[in-house]
C-alpha cells in the first residue's frame, strides 16, 4: 500500500480527500479512542474520523464520571450474583468478570499515566462505595468525564494515530479484493472522504433517538446503521427501549445515585412512586422508569424528586463527584435540595439499554471479517443482558471493549495485503449514493427534516408505543416509520450540515425497524422489555437472545424488514465470553 496518507483530488466536481490506514476508528468516544491507541501502539496506521471533535463529542465526554473498580480483595463473588439479577438471566457471568477484571488493569495504567481521576491525598485511585443502579455492592472510581475524554485523545495522539475531526462516515463497505471503503464528508469544509482500510472498529456510539440528556444529540444510531450496511448483524435490540430520569429544570441524571443517597421521586399527591409499585431501593432504572411512566399515564404526575433527605454531608460529597451537573444546577438558581422541582423520564435508547450491533467475542469481532465493534456501537447483552450498565459498568464496557477491538483489529490488519486503487467502481457507487440527498439549488428542508425526526422519535420515544408494548401498537408505530423512510428518501437537502442529518436520520429509522420487529419477537416482559400482552418472564427464553438481521439491502429505498431468531447465549458459535485480545502484544 502507498505510503501516502492523505491525497487531495476531485469526484465529480467535488473535493475529495483519499486516506489510506491500517486500522480505521469510527467515532472518537472512550471506545474509539482506546481502540485507536491499541491498535496505534501496535504500529498500525491508525485513523479516528470523529463526526464532532473527537475527546469532545458523543455520550462520553458527558458521562457522569462514575466507573467500575474491582480489586482482587473485593467480594467478586457478591458482585457477580447481584449483577446477574439485575441483567434478568441475560448476561454473561465470564464475560462480565473479565470486563471487570480488565477494566482494573486497563484503569490502573491509565492513571498511572496521569489519567484525571478522583484520587486520595496519596494520589492513588480514590474508591468510593455507593449503590447504583438497582445494585447494592459498586466498588467504583469517580472521574471528570470531559477531562479524561481530552486525557484519552492526548493518549491516543501520543500513541501515533491520527484524528481527522468534524468528519461523518456516511457508508461503509467490505470490498471484493478484501478491506474496506468507508466514505463521508467532512462537514465544515464540504469535502468529501474516501477512506480505504484494512481493518475497521465501529465506535460510533448507541442510537439515543436524539434523547434529552447531554452528549446524546451526537448519537443516532450511525454505528449500527454502518455496521449493518457493511453486513453485520444486531443484538438484542428490544431492549433499546430504556429511560432515565433527568431534571426538568437542567437535563441532568444520576437520579439512582441520588436516590440512594435518601431522595424520593412522588407523585401529585405525595406517594413515594416506588413504594406505590412495591419497588425496593435501590431500584434498577428500568423499574424507576416503569414507576414514573405508570403514574404519569394514570395521571397522578408530575412527579418531583424530593432530596430533602439527603444529608449535607452527603451533598457535598455528590457535588464533588458530578460536578459537571451539580454546576449546572446551581445556575438555575434554584436549590433542588431544598425545592423538589419536576423529574421527567428522558429516553436515552440503546445507551442505556443493551442492543446493538452484534459481536461474537469480546475482542468485538463481528460476522464480517476485518469489522469490529465497540463501546455502544456493540451489543451489550453479554455485559448487561436486559438491564443497563449505565452509572458504572458503560465507560468500564466502552475502555475495556475499545481497547481489545483496537487490537483485535490490529492484528486482522497485520495479516491482510491491500493496494491504493484510486476510484474503483464500487468506491464510485459509494461516493454516489453518499451525495443523492444533496441538490444545493433545493429549498431549504431543515423543516422536512425536523418533522420527521419529531415524527420518528414519537413513534420510538412515545412510552404508549414502545414501553408499553403491543403489538398492535407495534405494529401501527411500524407502518408509520415506512411512510417516514419513503419521505425522507424523496427530501433533498441544500448543504452539508443538513446531509448530516439526513444521514442522522436514516440511521434512526434503521434502528428503529430492528427495536419494532424484536420487540414483537420477544414475547415475555424482561428488563428494558415490556409487553403489555406477555407480562411475565418467560422461562423458556432464559439464556436467548435475538439476532436481527435485513431481508434487504439496507442502502435500497425501501426500509428493510427484519427476520429476528434466537441464539442460546452458552452456546459457543453465539458467543465466546473468553475470545478477547488481552494477550495479545
Ligand atoms: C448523561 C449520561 C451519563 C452517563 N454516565 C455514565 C456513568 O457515569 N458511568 C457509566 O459507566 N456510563 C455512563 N453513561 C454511559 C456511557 O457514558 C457510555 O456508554 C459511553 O461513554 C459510550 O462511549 P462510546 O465511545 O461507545 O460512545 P460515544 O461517547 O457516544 O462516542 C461516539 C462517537 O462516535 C461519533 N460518531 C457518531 N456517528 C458518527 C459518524 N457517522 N461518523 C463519524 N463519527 C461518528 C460521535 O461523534 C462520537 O465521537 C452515561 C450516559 C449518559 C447519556
Amino acid at each position: 500500500m502507498t505510503r501516502h496518507w492523505r491525497q487531495a483530488g476531485t469526484w465529480h466536481g467535488y473535493s475529495l480527500d483519499q486516506a489510506f490506514c491500517d486500522v480505521l476508528i469510527i467515532g472518537g468516544g472512550f471506545a474509539g479512542l482506546l481502540a485507536a491507541r491499541a491498535a496505534a501502539r501496535q504500529g498500525m496506521r491508525t485513523l479516528v474520523v470523529s463526526k464532532g471533535f473527537a475527546g469532545a463529542d458523543g455520550v462520553s465526554a458527558f458521562a457522569g464520571g462514575v466507573v467500575l473498580y474491582l480489586l482482587p480483595e473485593d467480594d467478586r463473588e457478591a458482585f457477580q450474583i447481584e449483577h446477574s439479577r439485575l441483567s434478568e438471566g441475560l448476561s454473561h457471568p465470564e464475560a462480565v468478570r473479565r470486563v471487570a477484571e480488565a477494566n482494573t488493569q486497563l484503569l490502573g495504567e491509565l492513571t498511572d499515566a496521569g489519567a484525571p481521576v478522583e484520587r486520595t491525598p496519596e494520589g492513588r485511585p480514590r474508591r468510593r462505595w455507593l449503590p447504583a443502579a438497582g445494585r447494592r455492592y459498586v466498588p467504583r472510581l469517580g472521574f471528570p468525564s470531559t477531562e479524561l475524554a481530552r486525557f484519552l485523545r492526548q493518549e491516543a495522539l501520543r500513541a501515533g494515530a491520527r484524528v481527522l475531526d468534524q468528519s461523518i462516515i456516511t457508508r461503509l463497505q467490505r470490498t471484493p479484493n478484501g478491506g474496506f471503503w468507508a466514505v463521508g464528508f467532512r462537514r465544515q469544509e464540504g469535502r468529501l472522504v474516501a477512506i480505504r482500510a484494512k481493518a475497521v472498529v465501529l465506535a460510533a456510539g448507541g442510537c439515543s433517538w436524539r434523547g434529552a440528556h447531554m452528549g446524546q444529540h451526537n448519537v443516532l444510531g450511525e454505528g449500527l446503521a454502518l455496521g449493518l450496511d457493511a453486513g453485520a448483524r444486531f443484538l438484542g435490540m428490544e431492549f433499546c427501549t430504556s429511560y432515565l430520569a433527568t431534571c426538568s429544570l437542567f437535563d441532568t441524571h444520576g437520579q439512582d445515585v441520588l436516590a440512594a443517597l435518601g431522595g424520593r421521586l412522588r407523585n401529585r399527591v405525595g406517594e413515594d412512586i416506588l413504594e406505590r409499585h412495591g419497588i425496593e431501593h435501590p431500584a434498577p432504572p428500568h423499574l424507576t422508569a416503569f414507576a414514573m411512566l405508570t403514574e404519569l399515564r394514570a395521571g397522578r404526575g408530575p412527579i418531583h424528586f424530593d432530596l430533602r433527605g439527603v444529608s449535607s454531608a452527603a451533598r457535598e460529597d455528590w457535588e464533588t463527584q458530578f460536578h459537571l451537573v451539580a454546576r449546572g444546577l446551581h445556575r438555575t438558581g434554584v436549590d433542588i435540595f431544598e425545592h423538589p422541582v419536576v423529574w421527567l423520564p428522558g429516553f436515552t435508547g440503546s445507551i442505556a439499554g443493551g442492543g446493538g450491533v452484534r459481536t461474537l467475542d469480546l475482542a468485538g469481532t463481528t460476522e464480517v471479517p476485518g469489522l469490529f465493534a465497540a463501546g455502544d456501537a456493540a451489543a451489550r447483552l453479554a455485559l448487561v443482558g436486559a438491564g443497563s450498565g449505565i452509572t458504572f459498568l458503560n465507560v468500564a464496557w466502552a475502555l475495556v471493549s475499545g481497547h481489545w477491538a483496537g487490537l483485535a483489529a490490529a492484528r486482522h490488519a497485520a495479516g491482510e495485503e491491500l493496494s491504493a486503487t484510486g476510484v474503483d467502481e464500487l468506491l464510485h457507487g459509494l461516493l454516489e449514493t453518499t451525495v443523492r440527498p444533496l441538490c444545493e439549488l433545493a429549498p431549504a428542508p431543515a423543516e422536512t427534516l425536523d418533522q420527521l425526526l419529531r415524527h420518528t422519535q414519537m413513534l420510538a420515544v412515545d412510552p404508549e408505543r414502545n414501553f408499553f408494548r403491543t403489538p398492535e401498537r407495534l405494529q401501527e408505530a411500524d407502518a408509520q416509520l415506512d411512510a417516514c423512510w419513503e419521505r425522507l428518501h424523496s427530501t433533498t437537502v441544500n448543504d452539508w450540515h443538513n446531509l448530516g442529518r439526513w444521514y442522522e436520520l436514516r440511521a434512526m429509522m434503521l434502528a428503529t425497524r430492528a427495536m419494532f420487529h424484536s420487540a414483537l419477537a420477544r414475547r415475555e416482559t424482561r428488563g428494558w422489555h415490556r409487553r403489555l400482552d406477555y407480562p411475565e418472564r418467560d422461562p423458556a427464553l432464559e439464556k436467548i437472545w435475538l439476532v436481527a438481521e435485513p431481508t434487504s439491502d439496507p442502502s435500497e429505498e425501501r426500509l428493510p424488514d427484519f427476520t429476528v431468531r434466537p441464539v442460546e447465549l452458552d452456546e459457543p458459535e453465539a458467543f465466546h465470553a473468553t475470545a478477547c485480545e488481552e494477550g495479545a502484544a
